[in-house]
């Protein structure tokens, strides 16, 4: 065998040992790399690769060197796309699964047809025994898919050249190194290609499998000194992963960019594949609805209720902008915090603060509270309002008879058959133990009559069950309207609370209006 032939052999044996090591390396130190997987499949396909091509070149007959050629290929058409992924990854940008799926279509494709290619030709249009040297060599005329093979490995080399490139100015200058180390990694395989393509290489022989014994040791010397894809994406990925709030990550045209673990916690309909999709897009898919955040301006805040295993989560919604040195805004980050714990106890509080906690209407406090409000708007837009007060009829003796709990019961009674005629616009409360108070905006004292009396009627149509027995809960009502200016709520509800005595006073079950008259009485 020609000495030329041997040492290139050897050399390329070199860069096959070299890449095993490297493999290896990283499958025992798997724990302290990211993306140790793909870097692992990377090293591997250029073991089999380079293995295979290095056992074909020594091969003596031309099966022998065609079946080397075709372990050759297990390896070789897989490394391109894997090292484009390894600088996607490298680079922070992720790659949904159809996307990764779809790099390796063309490569599977090369790997069937150089195994069957004496079956079509089209990978190799011809293969023979080149005995014109001392050495025997595999000579071949490429076919149609040799082309579409070569075009998309060198496609893949220069992506993955372009997306270091354009990584630089994101770059910390102490990093810079490192990632000039892997930038001439993707330029030396391509550079070798072409040189080889010219026929200028000597004896017509293929650079690249020794070079990518070079491009690998350019990698562990960038992993073992300067600890290349260690620290840095580490870092960046433990913090973004750990963090607790949920963070969405738009560029600047407010496409999803990437996501964090707990994101996918909080909003599980986010997927990978949605990565590259405006968020307004996305957000009227699960939604229905554009984002609730306005996040083209920062500092924004909202809360945000979501479905999350069937119970009402509230995230509440911050944004703020990424910017680069120059500075201009690259992107938005998202952020969610679950706050679901915080406004439940802030409702509690609002409940037992505000509300009656038997009947769930408004205290007297919150009644007092919002009846002034309604009062000086009443006053500014020259409307009437008219107060009912009303309590129940002989209620000592339910609570004698049947007990307090029944006492209770016949409360809540009261205040459900009242709500069934009252809306959403009435003050309706809780004045004291059986004393109800009803503050009635844009109402006459005649209207207020008159919705008095069919509460009235109500309560005495619909009885309550107690134990078996069907007992009537009357109350006796008093009606009061403003009049004056010297009106306030206490001399109002004063005035309804004479009129209420009047009702009691005529043997209850009864309504009575205010008037001067009868305050008098
Ligand atoms: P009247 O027709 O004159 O109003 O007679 P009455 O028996 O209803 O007398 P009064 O209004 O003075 O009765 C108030 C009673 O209501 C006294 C108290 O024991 C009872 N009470 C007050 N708050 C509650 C409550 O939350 N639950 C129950 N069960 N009883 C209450
Ligand atoms: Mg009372
Ligand atoms: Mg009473």
């Amino acid at each position: 065998m020609e000495s030329h032939i041997t040492s290139y052999i050897t050399l390329v044996t070199t860069s096959a040992v070299l890449n095993l090591f490297l493999c290896m390396y990283t499958y025992f130190r798997r724990a302290h790399f990211p993306n140790a997987n793909i870097f692992i499949l990377y090293t591997a396909s250029l073991s089999v690769y380079t293995f295979g091509y290095a056992i074909g070149l020594a091969s003596n007959t031309l099966e022998q060197m065609k079946f080397w050629n075709i372990v050759q290929y297990i390896g070789m058409p897989i490394s391109a796309p894997l090292g484009l992924l390894l600088m996607i990854h490298y680079t922070g940008k992720k790659l949904s699964k159809w996307w990764t799926s779809a790099l390796f279509i063309i490569p599977t494709i090369t790997v069937l047809l150089v195994a069957t290619n004496d079956w079509h030709h089209l990978y190799y249009k011809k293969v023979w025994l080149r005995e014109d040297s001392n050495v025997p060599v595999m000579a071949m005329e490429i076919g149609q898919w040799y082309v579409v093979h070569g075009a998309f490995t060198f496609s893949c080399l220069l992506c993955a050249g372009l997306i270091l490139i354009a990584q630089w100015r994101h770059t910390k200058k102490m990093y810079r190194r490192q990632l000039l180390t892997l930038i001439v990694s993707q330029i030396i395989p391509m550079v070798a290609a072409f040189v080889y393509l010219l026929g200028l290489t000597p004896s017509g022989l293929d650079p690249v499998p020794i070079l990518m014994c070079v491009t690998s040791a350019m990698y562990i010397w960038a992993i073992l000194s300067s600890r290349l894809l260690t620290i840095v994406p580490i870092a960046k990925e433990s913090i973004f992963e750990s963090m607790r709030e949920g963070v969405l990550v738009l560029d600047s045209s407010y496409r999803l960019v990437d996501f964090n673990r707990s994101l996918r916690l909080m909003l599980p309909e986010i997927e990978i594949s949605m990565v590259g999709q405006p968020l307004n897009d996305i957000w009227l898919g699960l939604a229905g609805e554009t984002f609730p955040v306005e996040y083209e301006r920062e500092g924004l805040q909202t809360d945000l209720y979501w479905q999350l295993n069937g119970e009402t989560v509230c995230y509440q919604v911050r944004t703020s902008y990424v910017f680069n040195k120059n500075p201009q805004v690259v992107g938005i980050l998202i952020m969610l915090i679950d706050i679901t714990e915080q406004r439940f106890l802030q409702e509690q509080l609002k409940q037992l603060a505000y509300f009656d906690g038997l009947t769930k209407i408004y205290n007297r406090t919150q009644f007092l509270n919002k009846g002034r409000e309604l009062l000086q708007e009443a006053r500014l837009n020259l409307q009437p309002v008219s107060f009912i007060l009303f309590d129940i009829d002989h209620f000592k003796r339910i609570n004698d008879t049947y007990g307090h709990d029944a006492g209770d019961q016949a409360i809540i009674h009261v205040v459900s058959v009242c709500n069934g005629y009252l809306n959403s616009e009435v003050l309706f409360a809780r004045y004291g133990g059986e004393e109800f108070v009803i503050a009635l905006p844009n109402m006459t004292n005649q209207e207020a009559y008159h919705l008095a009396e069919q509460l009235r009627i109500a309560l005495l149509d619909q009885p309550l069950d107690i134990q078996g027995e069907s007992i009537s809960v009357t109350s006796s009502f008093g009606v009061s309207q403003t009049g004056s200016e010297a009106d306030t709520l206490e001399s109002l509800l004063r005035d309804a609370d004479h009129a209420l005595y009047e009702s009691k006073r005529n043997g209850r079950n009864a309504v009575r209006v205010y008037s001067a008259s009868v305050s008098s009485l």
